[in-house]
């Protein structure tokens, strides 16, 4: 099989959206009026972002589960993606089901594949996607990093940590009942992109950026950016590792570490007012998302982790980085 064959056979399909797919040199995207696009990349690399055993469906999922992410970080409705691919051979035992687990995800979002790049190489994929915003007013309604406001309270979508759980399993760092590392690995293998809590979200959210790199060192991005501080409650954060409820106190001491720095979370941490609680518990409700509460945006710049009896921690996180 050829490269020409592969894209035709794994990833070409009828447009729907797009006014041009799969086939030419470009594709080609209409804005709707009263629109502007929201557009991302995210590259995974094989042994950084997955390990080369990892089930190709799942792959599928994740590679494009990841970019979804950070649309719903910018409360953006997904219309597109491209797929630049590079793989060791031409395989139909790896394409298909990478290609099934990729659109399975992309059907679910109403999200098509217009195009991209093959090339043969160490396994490497690369999704840009595209999404849209409207603009009211002329303003556009994107949610972004730089918007948190002190006295904003702090929220986290779903569960955070468990990716790191499963991480530490195949590292052989870490022992877990069988039924907890599936649901943990599950969480790190096929994550569940926040989309449609980003969209209720717009108007709402001050600020909001999704979790992939850990917890406190993302809302580093989110202070940084705002030019504000905040406070975290460390316990209510490590309540929210969804492996916690099935697990020994044995790993007690650790659960506050996989919260707050785990990282592969893709969840939400977003800002909004105290005014707005009951329209943040409407937008979790109407999106099926659940949404806790963890802390509150400070003037006082900086970062202040308290535990449950609001004691404060020291905070010796750093943030996930490529090349530190
Ligand atoms: P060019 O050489 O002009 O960049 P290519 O020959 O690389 O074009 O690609 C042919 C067509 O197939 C283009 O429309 C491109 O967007 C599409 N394409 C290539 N690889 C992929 C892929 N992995 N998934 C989807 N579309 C792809
Ligand atoms: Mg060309």
């Amino acid at each position: 099989m050829g490269e020409f064959d592969l894209i035709e056979r794994f990833f070409k399909r009828p447009t729907r959206q797009a006014a041009l797919g799969v086939g030419d040199d470009c594709a080609l995207l209409q804005p709707a009026p009263g629109t502007q696009f929201a557009i991302s990349s995210d590259m995974l690399v094989e042994g950084r972002h997955f390990l080369s055993t990892v089930d190709p469906f799942k792959l599928g999922h994740k590679a494009l589960a990841v970019n979804l992410s950070d649309l719903a970080a910018c409360g953006a409705r997904p219309l597109a993606f491209t797929l630049a691919l590079a793989l060791p051979r031409a395989d139909a035992a790896w394409a298909a089901p990478f290609a099934q687990g990729l659109f399975a995800l992309a059907d679910a979002h109403d999200c098509e594949l217009i195009g991209g790049d093959t090339t043969q190489g160490p396994l490497n994929i690369c999704i840009t996607v595209f999404g849209e915003v409207p603009l009211v007013n002329g303003r556009s309604q994107a949610l972004l990093r730089s918007g948190a406001q002190a006295g904003d309270d702090l929220y986290i979508s779903g569960t955070v940590g468990d990716a790191r759980m499963a991480l530490e399993v195949f590292r052989g760092k870490l022992a877990l009942p069988a039924a907890v590392f599936e649901a943990a690995r599950s969480r790190m293998e096929q994550p569940t992109p926040r989309v449609a809590l980003g969209m209720a979200l717009r108007g709402i959210a001050t600020a909001a950026i999704d979790i992939s790199d850990g917890l406190l060192g993302d809302l580093g991005h989110v202070l940084k950016r705002s030019g504000v501080g905040a406070t975290v409650d460390a316990d209510i954060a490590a309540s929210r590792v969804a492996a916690r409820a099935q697990c020994s106190d044995r790993e007690q001491g650790q659960w506050r570490d996989w919260a707050l720095a785990g990282g592969d979370d893709y969840e939400l941490l977003f800002c909004a007012p105290p005014s707005q609680r009951d329209a943040v518990a409407a937008a979790a409700h109407s999106s099926q998302t659940a949404v806790t509460r963890m802390g509150r945006i400070d003037a006082e710049r900086g970062l202040r982790l308290v535990d449950a009896a609001g004691q404060s921690l020291p905070n010796t996180y750093v943030s996930f980085d490529h090349f530190a």
